[in-house]
């Protein structure tokens, strides 16, 4: 049995993830799973399985998309304070964050001191989210996990002109009924993702380093070709997809605190 003194649940639209943390705030426990459409079941399971992991009371803070719906939550946090708070706990400095999850990414400026400073969201259009290059590694019938490999691979890329993902399919299509390289088409595709990241990135400004969060931060051409277009450095945490449960486990564990001072 593991040291899981607090909890932290993040109901994104793609994925649900919940971290456990022990008394010093490491990530001790997490367990992950893509999003089923009966969010409050989903969670009542994944909830079950958390507290078989330890004997203590765990407090509960809830983030993400569906946090709403997580009756059992002690506190709903937002994605941006809870991958705010998880990123610097564990890199320990400010900067720049880009967090792109399945159906929204975002640029959260933090603070020196960890505080979040100014923020851009984009939840609108696909283009600028992992369901972007989901639906065109689909397409290209590339295996997710391969797409970024695939596209460091290569120095040729084509252009993708269309700036939405259902203009993009055609492109894609075209492209390969045109005898176009499929690496050199994942690329364009990247890029033409990052291209968008960027111009968010400049609206909130940027401060050295860049971080990473959220799941479309594990395909590597993501942090390479950031750094591409920005010359700044790129720095990843150990479980990108993880820092908004695990922000939201932290502030469980400060209530915790607060709990126990108020006790003795
Ligand atoms: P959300 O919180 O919106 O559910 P996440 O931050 O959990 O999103 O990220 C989920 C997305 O991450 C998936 O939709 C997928 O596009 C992308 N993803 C997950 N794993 C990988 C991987 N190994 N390589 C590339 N992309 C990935």
């Amino acid at each position: 049995m593991t040291s899981i003194k607090a909890l932290g649940i993040d109901v994104g639209s793609t994925t649900v993830k919940i971290v456990g943390v022990d008394a010093a705030g490491n990530l001790a426990w997490h367990f992950l799973e893509p999003a089923e459409p009966r969010v409050e079941d989903h969670v009542e399971r994944i909830l079950v399985q958390a507290k078989s992991q330890s004997s203590n009371e765990m407090p509960l803070v809830a983030t993400g998309y569906g946090r709403g719906l997580v009756h059992q939550a002690t506190r709903k946090v937002t994605e941006i304070t809870c991958h705010a708070r998880g990123i610097y706990r564990e890199l320990g400095h400010g900067g720049t964050l880009v967090d792109i999850g399945g159906q929204d990414s975002k640029v959260i400026a933090i603070g020196p001191k960890g505080d979040v400073i100014d923020f851009a969201m984009n939840d609108k259009c696909a283009a600028g989210t992992g369901r972007f290059l989901e639906h065109s590694a689909q397409r290209m019938r590339v295996p997710l996990n391969d797409i970024g490999r695939v596209s460091l691979g290569t120095t040729e890329e084509v252009v993708i002109s269309s700036t939405c993902t259902v203009f993009a399919e055609s492109e894609i299509i075209s492209l390969i009924a045109h005898n176009v390289a499929p690496e050199a088409i994942l690329r364009g595709l990247h890029r033409s993702l990052i291209k968008r990241i960027v111009a968010m990135i400049r609206t909130v400004g940027l401060v050295s380093p860049l971080m990473l969060s959220g799941g479309v931060a594990q395909n590597p051409a993501i942090a390479r070709m950031l750094e591409e277009e920005t010359d700044a450095k790129v720095v990843l945490p150990q479980h990108p997809q993880l820092m908004g449960a695990y922000g939201a486990a932290l502030m469980a564990m400060g209530m915790a605190h607060i709990e126990m001072a108020r006790a003795s």
